[in-house]
């Protein structure tokens, strides 16, 4: 018996519980509700979509957990101390998701679409000049399993990329920067700066003041990670200073942004209600089937997040 635990509508609950059931038909897999407490003694693992820590009592002989998203910084706030070790979401149909929605804003902002949308709305004629994808100029920040699939999507739309890790990386026709210095290298020529990291201890707030500083007057910043990387009063004084030209927001601290949130109303951002990239449920199932049906062939675990890095 396998415990299916998250915090998500009952109604959407029941579609996971039956696509992972049809996906390891081996297995059984149930909401952890309806589980005795025996039973819960038995597991060594369990499925999980943010799971409320309470809801985690009782299954004493837990080893690993399989998220069925890729972030994980809510599983580290409450499993941080725990030796129950944390596997992630690594789908490639993810990070195609993500880049084509990278590419698709990437696109909005390089075609100067808010600008175009503010003329047609003051009825108001005038043509700016044209600049060619390739002196179009994108920092991605964090060349993960998302990062790396964006960048390859936005060089193959004639994009000039680079793209910023924590440890150095050598990739086909993207310039890579690490470390503090590769930093600020890389943000003084970002036109369009995407967020693609971990919300960690070391990226919260990482997007701040100084940080916009060093990019280019008029460039433009896409947040599709977490709300808490981008320090929102820094942002929103870049913008209203105009060093920012656009935003746009997919992911925000407290999620739905709040009616009474001064980005709604604000000019020059585009809030997206974190939409960016959905988990797939066929493609994620079968991931997670891959990886417990490994599990019990062999005993051996699928990468686990670092809980030193918090990624
Ligand atoms: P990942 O594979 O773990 O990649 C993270 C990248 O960030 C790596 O390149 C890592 O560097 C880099 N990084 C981490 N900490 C850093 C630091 N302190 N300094 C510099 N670079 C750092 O993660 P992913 O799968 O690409 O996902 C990234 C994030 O996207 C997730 O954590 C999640 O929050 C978010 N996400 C959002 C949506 C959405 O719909 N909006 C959907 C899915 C995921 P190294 O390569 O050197 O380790």
């Amino acid at each position: 018996m396998i415990p299916f635990i998250s915090q998500l509508p009952e109604s959407e609950q029941i579609i996971w519980i039956a696509a992972l059931n049809q996906a390891l038909p081996d297995e059984t897999i149930v909401g952890s509700a309806d589980m005795t407490l025996a039973d819960k003694k038995q597991c060594q693992l369990a499925i999980v979509a943010n799971p409320n820590p309470e809801h985690l009592a009782g299954f004493e002989n837990l080893i690993w957990l399989h998220s069925i998203w890729a972030g994980v910084e809510y599983l580290m706030t409450t499993l941080a101390e725990s030796p129950i070790e944390i596997v992630r979401l690594i789908d490639p149909m993810l990070s195609q998701t993500m880049a084509e929605a990278v590419l698709a804003w990437s696109l909005y902002l390089h075609r100067d679409m808010p600008r175009y949308a503010k003329q047609q709305s003051n009825k108001y004629w005038l043509q700016h000049q044209y600049l060619p994808a390739s002196e179009r100029r994108i920092g991605i920040l964090g060349l993960g399993e998302l990062g790396q699939e964006s960048a390859k999507q936005l060089k193959q739309n004639g994009f000039n990329v680079m793209g910023w890790s924590r440890n150095e990386k050598s990739l086909a026709n993207i310039t890579t920067y690490s470390g503090e210095h590769g930093l600020a290298e890389m943000l003084t020529q970002s036109d369009i700066l995407v967020c693609l990291l971990p919300l960690t201890p070391v990226t919260k707030g990482l997007i701040n003041q100084q940080l916009l500083a060093k990019l280019p007057k008029g460039s433009a910043v896409i947040n599709f990670a977490r709300g808490a990387i981008i320090n929102t009063d820094d942002l929103l004084n870049a913008l209203n200073s105009q060093h920012i030209n656009h935003a746009v927001l997919d992911v925000f601290e407290h999620e739905p942004l709040s009616e009474n949130s001064e980005l709604w109303q604000h000019p020059d951002i585009t809030i997206l209600p974190h939409i960016s990239a959905p988990t797939n449920l066929n493609s994620a199932c079968k991931i997670v089937a891959k990886n417990i049906i490994q599990f019990r062939q062999s005993g051996q675990l699928p990468v686990c997040v670092d809980k030193k890095t918090g990624y």
